[in-house]
């Protein structure tokens, strides 16, 4: 599946939904172990590193999907996370995946399905939005092409 399909489907983040496997993104993290947004940290914060040409420390929340980058040293994942997304349940809650309860890894769940639900619809939605204009544009030049043929008899 390609990496447009992935994240069309929000499949994308589902694939971030363990601390584990968000460390795993953090290969090319511009800071080390000691900073307070190290890693370890920003993985547990629920983050994992998509970065980009013009962003190499650009982060995403896997729960609400939050974009975050212009990280500094100082800078502590949780607080950063709850101060941009005060909505994301996961922020909200504040805890490491391993002190999470079972009824706690259920909001975030259900708040993360519904989060994915919304944006998956927004992106299809604007698919839609763009083909409409695309035959918009194909049926006006059909009716200018028409005029034309109409005047030449
Ligand atoms: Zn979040």
């Amino acid at each position: 599946m390609s990496v447009d399909m992935l994240e069309a489907t929000g499949e994308k983040f589902d694939a971030m939904y363990t601390e584990a496997i968000r460390l795993q993104s953090f290969k090319n993290w511009p800071f080390d172990c000691k900073s307070l947004c190290s890693a370890a940290k920003m993985a547990e914060a629920g983050f994992f590193h998509c970065p980009t040409e013009h962003e190499p420390d650009l982060v995403q929340c896997y729960v609400c999907f939050k974009e975050l980058d212009g990280w500094e040293a100082t800078d502590e994942p949780w607080a950063e996370h709850y101060s941009h997304s005060k909505i994301c349940a996961f922020a909200q809650i504040r805890k490491p995946q391993k002190d999470l309860t079972i009824g706690e890894i259920f909001k975030i769940e259900s708040e993360r399905k519904k989060n994915k639900a919304k944006r998956v619809i927004a992106q299809q939605l604007k698919q839609f939005r763009k083909a409409c204009g695309e035959f918009d544009d194909y049926v006006e030049d059909l009716i200018k092409s028409v005029e034309v043929c109409k005047k030449k008899k």
